[in-house]
């Protein structure tokens, strides 16, 4: 495995060649580095080859983190699970969070957000891949949710995210990620909204994710090196 700052430029030089094969601009696809299971060190060595956004998905595990990295302006993105009684920590230090799927977290996590903190960005996450995933909204259940949470003061509702099943079919994960894109589209243009996040595409999906209209791909395993199994 290369050192991390090497893993970061190979990732952005395959997200730079999915942006030209797909006509788009370059940049138009932004990173978020995956670090849960990684070591301060590591984040560190990511931050100082460039990287600015990080992405977790265990709160206590992020609190530690961000004792030790306070020295770091790090833009926080929490995306994992995310039980009731933990969005307290999380409306406080996150910047993001991709992970919505019910109404009553988004509706805890605008209570707890600080006044004097800018909105908390968050993305609902749509269950694009039916009876084999458990995590997200259904995809016609999302309109009701994306509605409400649209409204909450302290929110800023930003896109939509998934996290396919694995599948080992190219094209049935390609399609989970165009009905992403296309519902983000049918809201926007159906509720008067401005989403304009697709939070889509990992370490072994990105090119096409990206093809499919990904503007933040989060992407693990590829910059940091396998994760040991959990
Ligand atoms: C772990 C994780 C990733 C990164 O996965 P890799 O395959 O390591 O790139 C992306 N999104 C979520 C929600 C994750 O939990």
């Amino acid at each position: 495995m290369p050192g991390i700052e090497a893993s970061l430029r190979a990732v952005r030089a395959r997200m730079g060649a999915a942006e030209r094969e797909n006509g788009r601009a370059a940049g138009s696809a932004g990173l978020l580095a995956v670090s849960k299971t990684v070591p301060p060190a590591g984040l560190r060595e990511a931050w100082e080859a460039g990287q600015r956004a990080f992405g977790e998905s265990y709160v206590q595990e992020a609190l530690d983190k961000f004792a030790a990295l306070a020295d770091l302006p790090i833009e926080w993105h929490f995306i994992g699970p995310l039980q009731s009684n933990k969005t307290r920590p999380v409306a406080a230090n996150f910047a993001w969070v991709h992970s919505v799927d019910r109404l009553k977290i988004a509706q805890r996590l605008s209570e707890q957000r600080d006044v004097h903190l800018p909105p908390l960005n968050v993305c609902v996450q749509v269950n694009v891949s039916g009876e084999a995933s458990k995590s997200g909204v259904a995809p016609d259940e999302a309109r009701a949710l994306v509605e409400a949470v649209a409204v909450l003061p302290r929110l800023r509702l930003r896109g939509l995210m998934c996290i396919p099943e694995p599948s080992n079919d190219a094209l049935v994960i390609r399609a989970r990620f165009a009905l992403l894109r296309s519902l983000r589209d049918d809201l926007n243009a159906a509720l008067g909204l401005d989403m304009d996040t697709l939070s889509m595409g990992m370490s072994d999906d990105m090119e096409m994710a990206i093809a499919e209209g990904a503007t933040l791909v989060r992407v693990g395993s590829a910059i940091f090196g396998e994760r040991p199994a959990a």
